[in-house]
């Protein structure tokens, strides 16, 4: 089938439907702009390729003029993340019924990282949060929620009408979240249950619809942990103050506080004791999601750092003809190569079911996170002072690329995942 040009696409399911017969892209299709070199193109099916292209439309439009005043004005960009999600961009890995587009991982990858080019944060808040933790909630209401739950809430989830916060971090419990405190306990002489205790971290909080809270309701441990939607405005449910961070600024992050928050037992997702499996079901799409994400914001500041060291001048020649200068920018590229074969690997994985998908998520979110962070520390160190200022963008990417060593387990727990994985095989 011969390639669309890709203005004729406006959504991703468009796009899947018209190059569904379609396996790999000849040579067409490929931008010829600077995020042509995102993904190598022989890697990329004709839909990935049309995937990508409306993605990179989308950041260059929306996000790059944008990312810099919404970082400055701490501004939770909505109209932006619904006109993403008008495109397909709310319900990427839900079913069609919903309103999804029935993507695979290796596809959401590829535009992850597109629109992370444009602007980390609004990547990493509609599309690892608002969908991942929105995808991340949608995917798992799509497979714990009962016919009920999904209907009501998916279709609204996947045109960001709603948003979602996935509710896990406790303020003792982290990194250890199966020792979460949080307690639901059945109300007396009804089916509903009462809820008590706070969250920690809970990126949307406040200005999310539906709160994924995982609490208590048996025995210490993981099996005793049980999932509930709670919906904004219920009765003691509270938000604390804005968190202050180095970067995600324009993404609210609060604590999520509950009082005798009293939910029906219809709110509960999944059976009881089955809440701590719902909380790492999402986890390794949502890894490979974070490290997709730090591969665009890599890829956006090697291309800067390049742009900028080829006209900068001192000594009389361009810093790009000193061979240190060369070498660093080689290296930075074979960095963000790795990181993102590592990711594309992992994404496969999992659309495969590999038993070896979690290990390979660890591996691939720990490397790529780490990986491109660096990237983004080297182009601010090639842009001398001047990286230093907020006049240029690198050092916002650095910030807002800093916290993906943390988000979704740290790069610690990344290598518990994997070292408990190696002691498994045989
Ligand atoms: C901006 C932001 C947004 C977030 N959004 C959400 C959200 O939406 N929902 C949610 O539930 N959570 C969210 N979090 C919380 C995040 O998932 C946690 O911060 C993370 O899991 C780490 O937990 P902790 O901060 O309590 O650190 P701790 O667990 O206290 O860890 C502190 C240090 O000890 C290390 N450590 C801990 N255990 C081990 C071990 N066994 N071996 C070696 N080292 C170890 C850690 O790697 C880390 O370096 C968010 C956090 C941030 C910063």
């Amino acid at each position: 089938m011969a390639l669309a040009t890709r203005s004729s696409f406006r959504t991703l399911k468009a796009i899947r439907g018209a190059h569904s017969f379609c396996k790999h892209a000849t040579s067409s299709g490929s931008s010829s702009d600077r995020v042509s070199s995102l993904w190598d193109e022989h890697r990329l099916t004709a839909d990935q390729l049309h995937f990508r292209a409306l993605a990179t439309d989308f950041a260059k439009k929306e996000l790059l003029p944008n990312g810099a005043q919404w970082d400055c004005d701490k501004y939770f960009p909505v109209e932006v993340l619904r006109k993403a999600a008008g495109l397909g961009f709310g319900g990427m890995f839900c079913a069609e019924d919903v309103g999804g587009s029935r993507l695979n991982r290796v596809d959401g990858a590829v535009i992850f990282e597109a629109l992370a080019y444009g602007d980390v944060i609004f990547v990493a808040f509609p599309m690892f949060l608002s969908i991942c933790s929105l995808i991340f909630s949608n995917s798992v209401v799509c497979r714990y929620g009962n016919d009920q739950q999904r209907n009501h809430w998916l279709p609204k989830l996947i045109q960001m009408e709603f948003f979602s916060s996935y509710c896990l971090t406790e303020p003792s419990s982290g990194s250890d979240a199966a020792s979460l405190q949080t307690t639901a306990r059945q109300a007396h002489g009804s089916s509903d249950y009462i809820l008590n205790g706070s969250k920690a971290f809970i990126s949307g909080g406040s200005v999310s619809d539906l709160y994924l809270v995982m609490a208590r309701t048996g025995a210490l441990g993981p099996k005793g942990i049980s999932c509930f939607l709670l919906e904004k405005g219920m009765p003691g449910l509270s938000f604390g103050r804005p968190e202050d961070k180095l970067g995600w600024r324009s993404q609210p992050t609060t604590s999520v506080v509950m009082e005798e928050v009293r939910v029906p037992s219809a709110n509960m997702l999944g059976r009881e004791g089955q809440g701590f499996a719902i909380a790492m079901a999402g986890l390794d799409g949502g890894r490979i999601n974070i490290a997709s994400c730090s591969c665009g914001g890599a890829q956006f500041c090697l291309d800067t750092a390049q742009e900028y060291a080829s006209t900068r001048k001192q000594f009389g020649k361009a810093i790009t003809e000193f061979q240190s200068t060369q070498f660093k920018l080689a290296d930075m590229q074979t960095a963000l190569h790795a990181s993102r074969l590592m990711v594309s690997n992992a994404a496969a994985a999992l659309d495969a079911g590999s038993p070896k998908a979690s290990a390979c998520a660890a591996m691939a979110k720990r490397f790529a996170t780490d990986a491109c962070f660096n990237i983004a520390n080297d182009a601010l160190q090639l842009h001398g002072g001047y990286g230093y200022l907020k006049d240029y963008p690198v050092e916002r990417y650095l910030r807002d690329l800093r916290v993906h060593t943390i988000l979704e387990g740290t790069n610690e727990i990344m290598r518990v995942v994997l070292f408990r994985h190696m002691l498994q095989q045989p």
